[in-house]
């Protein structure tokens, strides 16, 4: 008889911004499929997703990937329900109506590793600040790159459980980091970014250091974090015309207060105009634009206007269920008949 460990890791009721939580369950000859793993529960009293009265929250496990980290161990993503399953009020993943795998998302998610004995960012001294930025994005040597060891081992982690994790690189700020996702499927592409963000997390652990996902812990001349979302639906890959990205940034920049409601607090504090962003209240977009809204990536100009885009608006802290969940809804509503094409 084998023992298995299966970490059921579930988003917790906090606001403005959900945490992670999670806790072993111990299984029996467990043949690794998802259609295995039991529905269980725990106390929503204590992760403000109900009250003490009537706790009990349902966990639905939605994905399952090996856990690299444990022996006989597994990570099951599940989604959350109330006790008459229904999706839970906290539950993004519920609100991705239109999970046609039609849509390919490449989430890129930036974070710093903070150290917990300054409250600073790794690399930062206690008092005052390292040298300016410029010398840490891609970097490579000491003096500029901080905590590569533990990025190198979050990486290993999540490319042995399985996720589709395309790259990384060492970001602008010092301590900032960078990993990026790509999956088909809005569920799949939020499952996969989930559990790398829960790797991270229980990995840093280790070493006293934490990650910190706000878009903008450290004000002044320093990057923020974001998590832009490299999205194409097949209309977008086969368009070969110029109109239809138009037509579809175009329809994008009608839904802005629907869009930035979803795509992370604090957003205004990163989306200043400033350090690669456009402001949060301007919509624009443009070709290898950086500054803009939504960039078109020059490769979409190349290939004679196919491709996909980049909303860049999303922050690091943001759910990508329902960052996911609301590109497609507005680009599924676009009237391609519109577009000249
Ligand atoms: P940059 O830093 O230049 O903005 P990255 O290389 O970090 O770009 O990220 C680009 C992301 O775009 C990758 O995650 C990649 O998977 C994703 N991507 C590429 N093609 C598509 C596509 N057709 N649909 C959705 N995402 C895509
Ligand atoms: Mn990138
Ligand atoms: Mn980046
Ligand atoms: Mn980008």
């Amino acid at each position: 008889m084998t023992k298995s460990k299966l970490e059921y890791i579930w988003l917790d009721g906090y606001k403005p911004t959900q945490s992670l939580r999670s806790k072993t369950k111990i299984v029996k000859d467990f043949s690794g499929k998802l259609e295995d793993c039991p529905i269980w529960s725990f106390d929503g009293s204590s992760t403000q997703q109900a009250e003490g009265s009537s706790s009990d929250c349902v966990l639905q496990p939605v994905a399952i990937f090996t856990d690299p980290a444990r022996k006989n161990g597994y990570l099951v993503m599940t989604e959350v329900l109330n006790a008459d399953h229904t999706p839970h009020v906290t539950n993004g993943r519920a609100t991705i109506d239109d999970d046609d795998s039609d849509f390919w998302f490449g989430f890129e998610q930036e974070y710093f590793f903070w150290d917990l004995s300054t409250n600073k960012p790794l690399g930062f001294p206690e008092s005052g600040y390292p040298a300016p930025q410029g010398p840490y994005y891609c970097g490579v040597g000491a003096g500029k790159v901080y905590g590569r060891q533990i990025m190198d081992e979050h990486l290993d982690l999540c490319l042995d459980a399985g996720l589709n994790v395309e790259g990384i690189n060492g970001e602008v700020a010092a301590g900032q980091w960078e990993f990026q996702i790509f999956a088909k499927g809005a569920r799949s592409a939020g499952d996969q970014i989930w559990v790398a963000r829960f790797l991270a997390e229980r990995n840093a652990e280790q070493y006293g250091v934490a990650i910190n996902w706000h878009p903008k812990p450290v004000l002044g001349d320093w990057n923020g974090s974001g998590m832009h979302c490299n999205f194409s639906n097949s209309l977008l890959r086969e368009a070969g015309s110029e109109e239809v990205f138009k037509v579809v940034c175009d329809a994008i920049g009608k839904q802005i207060e629907a869009h930035i409601s979803v795509y992370g607090a604090d957003n205004h504090m990163r989306l200043t105009g400033l350090h690669e962003t456009q402001s949060i209240d301007q919509f624009s977009y443009g070709v290898s634009d950086r500054g803009a809204s939504i960039r078109i990536p020059n490769v979409v100009v190349d290939n004679g206007w196919s491709g996909y885009l980049e909303d860049r608006r999303p922050a690091s802290n943001g759910d990508p269920y329902k960052i996911a969940a609301v590109l497609i809804k507005t680009v599924k509503a676009v009237d391609v008949s519109a577009a000249s094409v």
